[in-house]
């Protein structure tokens, strides 16, 4: 997100069959006095019901503990306390608190959202490793907040920057985004209730509400309508989230408040309205609406957000799942026009993928889950880099680009925010359940715990290397119940399944999940291989202008380094924002044109490295492999080919 004011730029044939400020149906039992209306049809799983077994993504979780851990609370809490003129340390806290730079610095309008982005990810971390430290830190950050929002004594208020911020923007004037800093916090303290059964969470929580009901409620419609052009989060979900755990119908309100009429009203009529929209703070407005639709359990929220949804994977997304050019929408179908280095921010597909899961548990449509496997792979397992643990911004599309990553004193950006939460929950989209099933929909090594029916299943595989992934069936149950597999639409033909080593003849017509219904014993192994072969993805407005893929997987070409200056690729802290005016310097030489025919790639490109999935192409040498796994290097994920 840009401070655009400061500166001018700027699935299915189941043969079937129960809550960051992450909430989706099914999880968080008796947090709630609000039940929601809708049944969905399928449910997710709490995140401590999945253990991660070792793999790419557990490696990016233990650089992201190490991150979280080394961010004193002291230092997260210290902007807050100079807002409500608390003692802090010597003379205010400047000799003894190192300050955060970046966009915490103390004079950033936008500072305090990381504290609520990392309360977040602590109870994430806490409820995916069950480690008590991440609840001991995320415990002295919600007391030092409600030592805060106390000093200050304004109703509840609660902030790292004074009223005058939401006063300005409810005059219409310049002001970064204030609601959206307040929506973190009340995100990240909802989370440590919800995750870690914080109660004073809850309680700062319902008087930051208290605070906003008396601040808005005289607030007329024209005024509304000035105060939601500045991009304000999801806080609408979060109000509804909190109405639904208090039963506070002034939290309802609020939510209701935050419902953008002149955004959303059109998506009612199937129009495409993206272009030039900023694309961040208009995908989390479909949160609200989401969640409205399971609390309300009627109207039309599922086909509104579905028609948007759609609308940005089919037109406004690039071959990995993420979208946008300088942060906003394009016109839709002109990818090929806007392989920039600005493309691709990662809060867009930390937002789609929250929206993905509401829209899954909603309809059960594998549609959603085939594209948050392709976003989670290709976009977020590869934000973060394995040598720091800083990431990424922009995934940028420029051919010769390379992800600039963020330093650990001077960023602080929106997507480092984010970044605390998507690199803390790998476990959460793997399986989903109903009644009589559970649902695979990724096929990362872990264990599933649905202590409700005592079923555990455990799932080794080295995917994406190879299709195979094998499950073994850990507790049994006391009944029939099916194993459902996502059946991917990447899989290059029908799916090899061995039931403890005999072969299994499927349904052809299984609508996007294999469903093995069995009386399962502890030790039952299924093995699934599905087929994987190299592909490619054009660009919608250019059939020339092609991204090469194998499975769901992005494989881009490894340019090296030549003409990397000074810090590249990390962030220049002497820079303003670097990433949004980043010079790639992209040396006139290199290899963007490819002589291969896409349908045809086994004729031109060929495996190198199996285990790495690395492979080259023949005529010009180029190496291809997991745009996740290209760190610190310049990368082409567009070819020109002829
Ligand atoms: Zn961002």
């Amino acid at each position: 997100m840009r401070n655009f004011f400061c500166i001018a730029l700027l699935f299915s044939g189941i043969f079937v069959d129960s809550t960051a400020q992450s909430h989706y149906p099914g999880q968080h039992a008796g947090k709630f006095k609000v039940a929601d209306q809708l049944k969905p049809v399928v449910s997710a799983f709490d995140l401590k019901d999945v253990k991660l077994l070792d793999s790419r993504f557990t490696q990016n979780m233990v650089r992201e503990q190490k991150w979280l851990s080394s961010i004193d609370t002291k230092r997260m809490l210290h902007s807050f306390q100079t807002n409500a003129g608390i003692y802090s340390g010597n003379e205010g806290g400047y000799f003894d608190t190192k300050k955060l730079g970046g966009w915490e610095s103390l004079d950033c309008e936008l500072r305090g959202h990381s504290t609520g982005h990392i309360m977040s990810g602590l109870a994430f971390m806490y409820a995916s490793t069950g480690d008590e430290q991440y609840k001991i830190k995320g415990d002295s950050l919600v007391k030092g907040l409600g030592q805060v929002q106390k000093a200050l004594n304004q109703n509840g208020y609660l902030s790292a920057y004074p009223q005058e911020l939401i006063n300005r923007n409810l005059a219409g004037k310049k002001v970064w985004a204030p609601w959206y800093t307040l929506h973190k916090i009340f995100a990240g303290l909802m989370d440590q209730y919800l995750y870690c059964d914080n109660q004073q969470a809850l309680e700062i929580a319902s008087g930051m509400a208290s605070w906003a009901y008396q601040k808005l409620k005289p607030v007329g419609a024209a005024q509304r309508s000035l105060m939601l052009r500045n991009e304000f989060g999801g806080i609408n979900e979060s109000f509804y989230n909190l109405y639904a755990i208090t039963g506070n119908p002034e939290s309802k309100w609020l939510a209701a408040f935050f419902y953008h009429n002149e955004m959303l009203d059109p998506l009612k009529e199937g129009k495409d309205i993206l272009n030039k929209k900023h694309a961040n703070t208009y995908i989390p407005k479909l949160l609200g609406l989401a969640r409205n639709y399971e609390l309300e359990g009627t109207g039309d929220g599922h086909q509104v957000a579905d028609f948007f949804w759609q609308t940005v994977v089919d037109h406004h997304s690039f071959a990995t799942g993420s979208n946008s050019d300088k942060e906003k929408f394009f016109e839709p179908d002109h990818q090929s026009e806007h392989l920039t280095g600005h493309t691709s921010e990662s809060c867009n597909v930390y937002n789609m993928l929250k929206l993905t899961r509401h829209l899954y548990c909603q309809s059960g449509d594998v549609k959603y889950a085939d594209f948050y496997e392709k976003a989670l792979y290709n976009h977020i397992l590869g934000q973060q880099d394995p040598q720091t643990g800083m990431v990424s911004y922009f995934l940028p599309m420029l051919p010769g680009a390379h992800k600039v990553y963020s330093t650990p004193e001077n960023s602080f950006w929106c997507c480092v925010g984010s970044g605390f939460e998507n690199q803390a929950k790998y476990g959460e989209a793997i399986y989903y359940h109903n009644d009589h099933s559970v649902f695979v929909n990724l096929f990362i090594p872990s264990i599933i715990n649905w202590a409700e029916k005592g079923v555990a299943v455990k799932q080794e595989t080295d995917f994406p290397k190879t299709g195979k992934t094998v499950f073994t069936i850990e507790k049994s149950g006391q009944a029939n119940w099916t194993l459902s597999i996502r059946n991917p639409s990447w899989a290059a033909g029908k799916a090899h399944v061995t039931i403890n080593g005999k072969a299994l003849k499927l349904n052809e017509k299984s609508g996007g999940y294999l469903n093995l219904e069995r009386r399962w014993k502890a030790g039952d192994k299924i093995e699934v291989n599905f087929p994987m072969e190299l592909g490619s993805v054009a660009t919608n407005d250019n059939p020339n202008m092609v991204a090469f893929t194998y499975g769901p997987i992005v494989l881009a070409g490894d340019m090296g380094t030549k003409g990397f200056v000074g810090s590249e690729p990390y962030s220049d802290p002497s820079k303003y924002n670097d990433y949004y005016t980043y010079n790639y310097n992209v040396p006139e030489d290199l290899q963007k044109t490819l002589a291969v025919d896409p349908k045809n790639l086994k004729s031109s490109v060929q495996v190198t490295d199996p285990d790495q999935l690395v492979f080259k192409v023949n005529k010009e040498g180029v190496v291809l492999r997991p745009l996740y796994d290209i760190h610190r290097s310049r990368y082409v994920v567009y070819w020109n080919v002829h």
